[in-house]
């Protein structure tokens, strides 16, 4: 994520004695991805104080020498001018050594095709451990990185909208979802907006239109490209890609002069009143190593979507024994993220 001289500012000066006083801020967003850099973007030009908490840190602070280490040599090896200047077999040998290296701490993360080139930029495995039944496997990829899973080299940055066929599927296993068709649109375009998304105007049931700020001619290798296909799968219909560039939601945020944020700020759990009302949050600072509270009437949990329900499912108290929301018994279930497709997934479709 690019930090600008707005967002430097605000990381350098964010103390945990600020935050603490009740009142300190209007709203808190935890996680600075995706979601939680635009939720904080808007809050401010809204007019709201936030406080931003990611556990990640910016690129050029990570904290663990192992993974700096690994990560200084595997952009050296990424690099195209390095690689003309090494012997041809030198290239594989290496990534391979490296990948050795990166198993002793990362062996789930090390799985994600784009972690050779920032391995610090996710957990390291060995103080973030989870099980799974032995029956269901699951690689959970976790990002902590200031700016999310976007910022990481290798993103596709392609940006598409769930069709009414995705809403309501018919495969039998997946569970409608409770949205009307049409309901997601105007948030679509909001986002879409922001984006300055680019792309094509496809008119196809099964991937809806966007708001494009810029239509996009298919290049004549694009074109090629297509046609090749066309004629391959007679049935296909080949589009082009909708894209956009990084939103700098949060230097925006920054901009308003109303913007608080704390790298390497891992949260806990959502602070409850007896009443079951959200009063904040709790997490562990790791600039200091200490347990931080800060207050707000507003929490937003943008800690991506496995993370944000486990650290739902940790905020207990006398109204909520399993966790904030589980009264529904919606948490934990009908979860959407991103998924990795590896060799041995595919091996079984
Ligand atoms: C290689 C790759 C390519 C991709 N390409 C595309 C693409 O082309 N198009 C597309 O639509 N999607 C793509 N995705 C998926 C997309 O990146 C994610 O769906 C999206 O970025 C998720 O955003 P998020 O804000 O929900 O979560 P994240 O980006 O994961 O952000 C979560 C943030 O929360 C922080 N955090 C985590 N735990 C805590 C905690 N306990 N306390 C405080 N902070 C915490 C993390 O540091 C992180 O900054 C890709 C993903 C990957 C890995």
């Amino acid at each position: 994520m690019r930090i600008g001289p707005a967002l430097d500012a605000v990381l350098r000066t964010t103390t945990i004695y600020d935050l603490r006083a009740a009142g300190a801020q209007d709203a808190i967003v935890v996680g600075a991805g995706a979601a939680g850099g635009l939720a904080a973007l808007l809050l401010a030009e809204a007019g709201l104080r936030v406080l931003v908490l990611d556990a990640g840190w910016r690129q050029s602070a990570q904290r663990s020498w192992v993974r700096r280490a690994t990560a200084t040599i595997t952009r050296t090896l990424a690099d195209p001018a390095t690689l003309r200047l090494l012997p041809p077999k030198a290239v594989p040998l290496g990534k391979i050594a490296l990948r050795s290296v990166g198993l002793l701490r990362q062996p789930i993360q090390s799985r994600c095709s784009v972690w050779g080139r920032m391995p610090e930029a996710f957990v390291d495995d060995r103080d973030c451990p989870y099980a799974t039944p032995p029956d269901q496997p699951f690689v959970w990829i976790r990002a902590r990185t200031l700016g999310g899973r976007v910022g990481l080299p290798g993103h596709g940055r392609q940006y598409y909208r769930l069709s009414s066929s995705d809403l309501a599927p018919r495969d039998g296993l997946s569970a409608p979802w409770p949205l009307e068709p049409g309901e997601l649109d105007p948030w679509y375009s909001m986002v879409e907006r922001r984006l300055k998304l680019a792309g094509a105007m496809d008119d196809v049931p099964w991937q809806p239109d966007s708001h494009l700020s810029r239509e996009l001619e298919p290049s004549l290798n694009q074109f090629a490209v297509m046609a090749a296909i066309g004629a391959r799968w007679p049935h296909s219909r080949p589009m082009l890609t909708r894209f956009a560039a990084p939103l700098d939601a949060l230097e925006g945020a920054a901009l308003t002069g109303r913007l608080r944020c704390r790298e390497g700020a891992v949260v806990r759990q959502i602070d409850v009143d007896r009443s079951g009302r959200v009063r904040g949050v709790v997490w562990f600072d790791q600039q200091s190593g200490t347990d931080v509270r800060a207050c707000a009437p507003l929490v937003f949990l943008c800690a991506s979507a496995l993370e944000s329900t486990r650290i739902l499912s940790l905020s207990r108290s006398s109204k909520a024994v399993q966790g904030l929301g589980a009264q529904s018994d919606a948490l934990g279930r009908y979860l959407m993220d991103h998924i990795v497709v590896t060799g041995l997934l595919l091996k079984h479709i």
